[in-house]
């Protein structure tokens, strides 16, 4: 044990270990992960504010791990962006996605759109735009199935944005991720043109009982209207916030009080019950 100063002594920084040794089995594990079709997909229902109605599903990856179990995101993302790993493994949730879609309309389950979360290493291949609509097409989907989420590091990069406009002109809907957690702001808006943002949920958080309004979430409404996006907001975890969000002019619900991610198989349940307001 080392000495950490006031008396305290700390042993050598075992959680710091742990997460190397896992990172560096998970990394090796992972393209065996891929062949065997370990990722699954939960998805996390939207709802559109004006009906009360269901509006689509945002897919979200887990690691169906032999030892492990169920893993989340924030285990493997970073290492699969760090390895490009996350390249094949977006291809894998793209597929994912369109075979549910496939799947549930065969049950005749009405699913508008299911968002998907690509990482800005994906969109920097200059391939991405003309994969994901030929992937599209070999399953006889069409462009508005689909929503792509992406972050601003993407919106700032020239490589990306040309993926973007292949993939908008080609009528796929794409929403900027965790607005107003960067440096954000509505300026680099103008130069890569999305057509919705998705308020992220540290600013959803500050709409509470005690302060009946924030005045950042619904200036954002305002200011994204201006420019005609539609506007969803994440993390909605109370029914304060809900009704906030629908008299500030929000256009789309996403977050805990409406529904956790749920896997697939539990989505024909959701789509039989109705949203409370
Ligand atoms: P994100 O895109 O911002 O997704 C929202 C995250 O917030 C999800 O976590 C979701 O489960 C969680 N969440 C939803 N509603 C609420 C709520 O009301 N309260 C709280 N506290 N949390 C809520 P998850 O599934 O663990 O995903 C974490 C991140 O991992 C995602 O953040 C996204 O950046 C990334 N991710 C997930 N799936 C994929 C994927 O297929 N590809 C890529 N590249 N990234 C993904
Ligand atoms: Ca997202
Ligand atoms: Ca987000
Ligand atoms: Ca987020």
């Amino acid at each position: 044990a080392k000495k950490a100063g006031r008396g305290q002594y700390r042993f050598f920084d075992q959680s710091l270990n742990v997460t190397d040794a896992e990172a560096f089995h998970l990394e090796q594990a992972f393209p065996e992960a891929l062949a065997k079709r370990q990722f699954v997909l939960h998805f996390q229902p939207q709802v559109c504010l004006e009906t009360m109605r269901l509006s689509g599903f945002e897919s979200l990856v887990r690691w169906q791990h032999p030892e492990f179990g169920l893993l989340y995101p924030d285990r493997f993302i970073d290492m699969a962006e760090t390895t490009g790993l996350v390249i094949p493994m977006g291809l894998e949730v793209l597929r994912l996605t369109c075979e549910h879609l496939l799947l549930w309309r065969d049950e005749g389950l009405e699913v508008e759109t299911v968002a998907v979360n690509v990482s800005p290493v994906q969109l920097t291949q200059p391939d991405f735009g003309a994969t994901v609509l030929e992937l599209l097409k070999s399953y006889g989907l069409q462009p508005r199935d689909l929503e792509l989420e992406i972050t601003e590091t993407a919106v700032l990069d020239a490589r990306a944005a040309e993926q973007i406009h292949i993939l908008k002109n080609a009528g796929i809907v794409v929403s900027l991720d965790d607005f107003g957690t960067g440096y954000s702001g509505f300026a680099h808006l103008e130069s890569v043109p999305v057509d919705k943002l998705k308020i992220d949920r540290s600013l959803i958080a500050r709409i509470s009982n005690s302060h009946d309004d924030s005045p950042i979430v619904s200036s954002t409404i305002i200011l994204a209207k201006r420019m005609n996006l539609k506007v969803v907001a994440e993390g909605v975890e109370t029914r304060e916030q809900l009704v906030h969000l629908k008299v500030a002019g929000c256009d789309f619900a996403q977050g805990y009080h409406i529904s956790r991610p749920i896997p697939a198989d539990q989505v024909a349940g959701f789509i039989g019950k109705a949203v409370e307001a």
